[in-house]
C-alpha cells in the first residue's frame, strides 16, 4: 500500500521523466520490478526503424536510479545509430539490471528479467554486457526466444567479446593509418583501460603486433593476470589520463573523455570498446578535433558483438561475421575522411551517415487489428 502523497511544490522540484537529458525521443522505457527476486531493471527501446531494438543488458551497482535511467537511455540510443552504421536492420534497444553481478545475481533474478523482456513480444532483444556471461544468456533463453549471445552449445553465436575486440583493433588500426600514415603497431605504446571480456583480447591482439601495451583497471586480480600472460605494463602513475601515450583506447565505462581529461590526453588516437565515450558528444568531439587527436567514434567500432549475435537471428556463419567485422577498418576510414572534408567531428560525421539510413526508413508505425 503506498501510503506517502507528494506534494504539488515537491513534484515540480523532481526531474521529469521525458525531460531527462539522455531523453531523445525514445520509443519505450520498461521499468521491471519484481519484490521476490529483488529484479529492478530498466529497459530503454530507443527505435524500431530498422528492426527489433536489440541491445544488451548490463548489471551495475548505480549510485542512483536516475544514474541507472540515464545509462538505459544513453545506451540503448547509441545502439540505434551502432546498427544503422553496421548496416544491419535492428533497432536500438539496451537494459540495466540495479545491482551489483558479483553478490546480487541469482539464476531466479536472470529468469524473472527474461519474463520481463518476453512480455515486450519481440520488440527488444537482449545480449550480454557488462556484469553479463554467456550463461545468463541461456538462462534468459529458457524463457524467451528474445535473447542473442546464447553459447554455441545451445546453438547460439557464443560470447560476443572477441569479435568485439577484433572489430575495434580494425578501428585503431584504421585511425592509425590516418593519423601516422600506417595502420602498422609495432613500438605504438597503446593504453588499455578496462582489461575484461574485450580488453583483454584487445592486449592479446596488439600484443601480437609488437605494440608496448600499459593496461589499467580496478580488479588487481586481472591486472595481475593479464599483464603475466601478454608481458604487458601495468599502469603506475597517479594520473591514466596525462600520461604519455600514443593511442587511448577505453575498454570499461563510458564518459571517460570528460572536461577534466581531455585538455591532459596526450594521446594521438583514441580507438576503445566503451560505449559512449564522449561525456557531451558535442563540446569534447569539438574539443579533440580541435586538439588534432583522432577519435575513432565508439558506436562504430565496438559494432563487432552486434555483428556477431546479429548472426544468431539472420543465420549466417563465422565467415560473414568476420568479413561485416573488418569492414568497420573501411567504415573507419571513410568517416574520418568525410569529417575532415566537411568540417565536421568523427563523431558528427559517423552519426550523419547512420541517420541518413534511418531516413531513409519510415517507422512501421501502424498497428492494425
Ligand atoms: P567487462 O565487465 O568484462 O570488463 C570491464 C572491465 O573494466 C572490468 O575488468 C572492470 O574491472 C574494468 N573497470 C570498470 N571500471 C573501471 C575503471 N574506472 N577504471 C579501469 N577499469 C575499470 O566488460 P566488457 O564486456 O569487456 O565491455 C567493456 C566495454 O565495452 C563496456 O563499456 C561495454 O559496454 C562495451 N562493449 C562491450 C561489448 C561486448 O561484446 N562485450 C560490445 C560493445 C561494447
Amino acid at each position: 500500500m503506498i501510503t506517502n502523497t507528494i506534494s504539488a511544490h515537491e513534484l515540480k522540484k523532481m526531474p521529469p521523466v521525458f525531460g531527462q537529458l539522455s531523453f531523445d525521443d525514445h520509443e519505450q522505457v520498461v521499468f521491471c520490478n519484481d519484490k521476490d527476486t529483488g529484479l529492478k531493471a530498466i529497459i530503454g527501446v530507443h527505435s524500431t526503424i530498422l528492426g527489433p531494438a536489440l541491445g544488451g543488458t548490463r548489471m551495475w551497482d548505480y549510485p542512483t536510479e536516475w544514474d541507472a535511467l540515464n545509462d538505459a537511455l544513453r545506451l540503448s540510443r547509441g545502439m540505434t545509430f551502432k546498427a544503422a552504421i553496421t548496416g544491419l536492420n535492428l533497432g536500438g534497444g539496451k537494459a540495466v539490471i540495479i545491482g551489483d553481478s558479483k553478490k546480487d545475481k541469482t539464476p531466479e533474478l536472470m529468469t524473472r528479467f527474461g519474463e520481463f523482456v518476453h512480455s515486450l513480444g519481440g520488440t527488444y532483444y537482449t545480449a550480454e554486457d557488462v556484469g553479463m556471461e554467456t550463461a545468463d544468456m541461456d538462462l534468459i533463453r529458457e524463457v524467451t526466444p528474445y535473447v542473442t549471445g546464447i553459447s554455441e552449445e545451445k546453438g547460439g553465436a557464443g560470447n560476443p567479446s572477441p569479435v568485439t575486440a577484433y572489430g575495434v583493433y580494425m578501428g585503431m588500426k584504421a585511425a592509425s593509418k590516418y593519423h601516422y600514415g600506417t595502420d602498422n603497431l609495432n613500438d605504438r605504446r597503446i593504453l588499455v583501460q578496462g582489461i575484461g571480456h574485450v580488453g583483454e583480447v584487445l592486449v592479446d591482439l596488439v600484443s601480437k603486433e609488437g605494440a608496448h601495451v600499459i593496461i589499467d583497471d580496478i580488479n588487481e586480480d586481472r591486472l595481475k593476470n593479464v599483464s603475466e600472460a601478454y608481458g604487458c605494463e601495468i599502469f603506475k602513475g597517479s594520473d591514466i589520463y596525462s600520461a604519455s601515450y600514443d593511442i587511448y583506447a577505453p575498454c570499461a565505462l563510458g564518459a571517460t573523455i570528460n572536461d577534466d581529461s581531455i585538455y591532459k590526453l596526450q594521446a594521438k588516437v583514441i580507438a576503445g570498446a566503451a560505449n559512449n565515450q564522449l561525456a557531451s558528444e558535442e563540446k569534447h568531439g569539438h574539443i579533440l578535433k580541435e586538439r588534432g587527436i583522432i577519435y575513432a567514434p565508439d558506436f562504430l567500432i565496438n559494432a563487432g558483438g552486434i555483428i556477431n549475435v546479429y548472426a544468431e537471428l539472420e543465420g549466417y556463419g563465422k565467415k560473414e561475421i568476420k568479413e561485416k567485422t573488418e569492414n568497420i577498418y573501411n567504415t573507419t576510414l571513410e568517416i574520418l575522411t568525410k569529417a575532415e572534408r566537411h568540417g565536421l567531428t568523427s563523431h558528427e560525421s559517423a552519426l550523419k551517415i547512420a541517420k541518413s539510413r534511418l531516413a531513409e526508413r519510415k517507422a512501421p508505425k501502424s498497428n492494425k487489428f
